[in-house]
């Protein structure tokens, strides 16, 4: 008589975002889900059979590719940087895998009663449901130009920075940047440290940079001095009132304090953005739209299943400045989480989960051309330099730095399916012998 092997049905995971935060939750769950660290914890060990579980993820995304988001300011001012900051989702060795499949499209509803996602399909005028086990939104914040591409392919976007690059080489009157945050703060300086013939003011307000960020004065002074320092002029405490096209000779613009300033570009970076959230019921956000969470990241409401149900990175409703870091942060510990319930469901144990501090203290590392700023815990002490900026964001912004962190290069680890006798599990549904084991 042939031997029965059975293979349990996998958790369906659908991930809803696959940038930092979706692609954190994604890869650390495949390591844990095949018994190893997750790799975050850079620790090495071999498969651990009592932690395996077997999945499948789905990750929906509306762009077709991985974006270093954190790099957008070089990306708009040197087109072979931009090739490198976004890569097709195909390219990136650590998602070829049969645990992972990719949706090109905009999520659009969640029913978590009955556990379905609905997408708009890119390219077809679709809307396909895809149903899950566990969800997690991850689809950051919508963010207007500059910030970020507008495009969402990387055909599209390598046009969109080509021809903002172009413009921006042709402005024999100058570029002025509007709005000092970090965006405005970060673009202006790119621009004059890879165009150093243009002429780059930045206007802002306030009298001090990043005036909207709960930072001391301390750090927006350095930021001030490193602006100036990068050959950016700096035009502050006065209002832009109006902008006025001239097709022939550029652009004025039209300051509150009466003066007029000439460029041929002027790029607004006063941010503007909201989580992208509709897709989801409004009982579940806060006021601003932000997603309400526990410390584990489950949703943080009594709709249907809130248990199956997370979110993670710049969606989340919690305190700290958004950052990357915290995104990735975020990613691993909602990857541990659901691990966690997967594993208290098939070997009934008692879930331990990873918590958020409630009070995260703001913290910034600000790149300023060739020199960096930094703030945050421990000491709270404010460093800058060439060094920092090694620190924090090496050659490139930050994404070799990010690649290597979610060991994007990496080819996934080959885990062979876990097989269980019948009697260790009821949820085994398929089997190879010809009776059914459970029904
Ligand atoms: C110019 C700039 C510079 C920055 N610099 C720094 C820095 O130096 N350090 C730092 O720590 N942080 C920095 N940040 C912040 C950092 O980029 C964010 O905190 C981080 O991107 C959050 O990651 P996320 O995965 O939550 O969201 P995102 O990176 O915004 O990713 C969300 C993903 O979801 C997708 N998506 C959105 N809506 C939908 C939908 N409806 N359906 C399907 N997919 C969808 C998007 O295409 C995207 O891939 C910077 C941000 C900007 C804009």
């Amino acid at each position: 008589m042939p031997v029965a092997r059975l293979v349990e049905q996998p958790s369906r995971v659908l991930v809803s975002g696959g940038s930092y935060a979706g692609l954190s939750v994604a890869l650390n769950l495949l390591d844990l889900c095949n018994g190893l660290p997750s790799r975050f914890t850079g620790e090495k060990a071999a498969p651990d059979t009592s932690k395996q579980v077997p999945l499948e993820i789905t990750i929906v995304d509306e762009r077709d590719g991985f974006y270093h988001l954190i790099g957008t300011p070089l990306a708009f001012a040197s087109t072979e940087y931009a090739t490198k900051a976004w890569t097709l989702f195909q390219d990136i060795p650590a998602l070829q895998t049969p645990a992972f499949k990719f949706v090109r499209g905009s999520i659009t509803g969640v029913d978590s009663e009955k556990k379905f996602a609905t997408i708009a399909e890119h390219g077809s005028q679709r809307d396909v449901q895809i149903p899950y086990d566990y969800f997690v939104a991850a689809t950051g914040l919508r963010r207007e130009a500059p910030a970020a591409p507008q495009t969402l392919s990387k055909k599209q976007y390598i046009v969109e920075t080509t021809n903002h690059i172009r413009t921006a080489q042709a402005a024999t009157e100058g570029v002025i940047v509007v709005g000092a945050g970090a965006v405005g703060i970060e673009i202006a300086a790119e621009l004059k440290l890879l165009m150093p013939d243009v002429n780059v003011t930045l206007i802002h307000s306030r009298s001090k940079l990043l005036s909207s960020e709960p930072l001391p004065d301390e750090f927006k002074d350095r930021a001030l001095q490193l602006v100036h320092e990068a050959g950016v002029r700096t035009i502050l405490g006065v209002r832009v009132v109006d902008t006025i096209e001239n097709k022939t000779s550029g652009s004025e613009v039209l300051l509150s304090d009466g003066r007029r300033v000439k460029a041929d570009l002027v790029i607004n970076a006063v941010s503007k953005f909201h989580p992208t959230t509709t897709y989801l019921p409004s009982t579940v956000l806060d006021d601003d739209g932000y997603v309400k969470i526990t410390p584990s990241l489950q949703f943080n409401s009594d709709i249907p299943n809130a248990y199956y149900h997370h979110a993670t990175g710049d969606i989340v409703s919690w305190s700290g400045i958004k950052r990357c870091g915290t995104a990735m942060h975020q990613g691993l510990y909602t990857a541990a989480n659901i691990h966690q319930k997967m594993l208290a469901n098939i070997r009934n144990i008692t879930p331990v989960y990873k918590e958020l501090a409630s009070d995260i203290p703001p913290m910034m590392g600000l790149a300023v051309g060739t020199q960096a700023a930094s703030y945050g815990p421990p000491d709270n002490s404010v460093s800058s330099g060439e060094d920092v900026m090694q620190m924090f964001f090496g050659n490139d912004l930050g994404f070799t730095i990010c690649w290597n962190y979610m060991h994007l290069g990496d080819a996934p680890f080959k885990v062979e399916p876990t097989f269980f006798a019948p009697e260790e599990d009821c949820r085994l549904t398929q089997s190879l012998a010809s009776e059914p084991i459970c029904a």
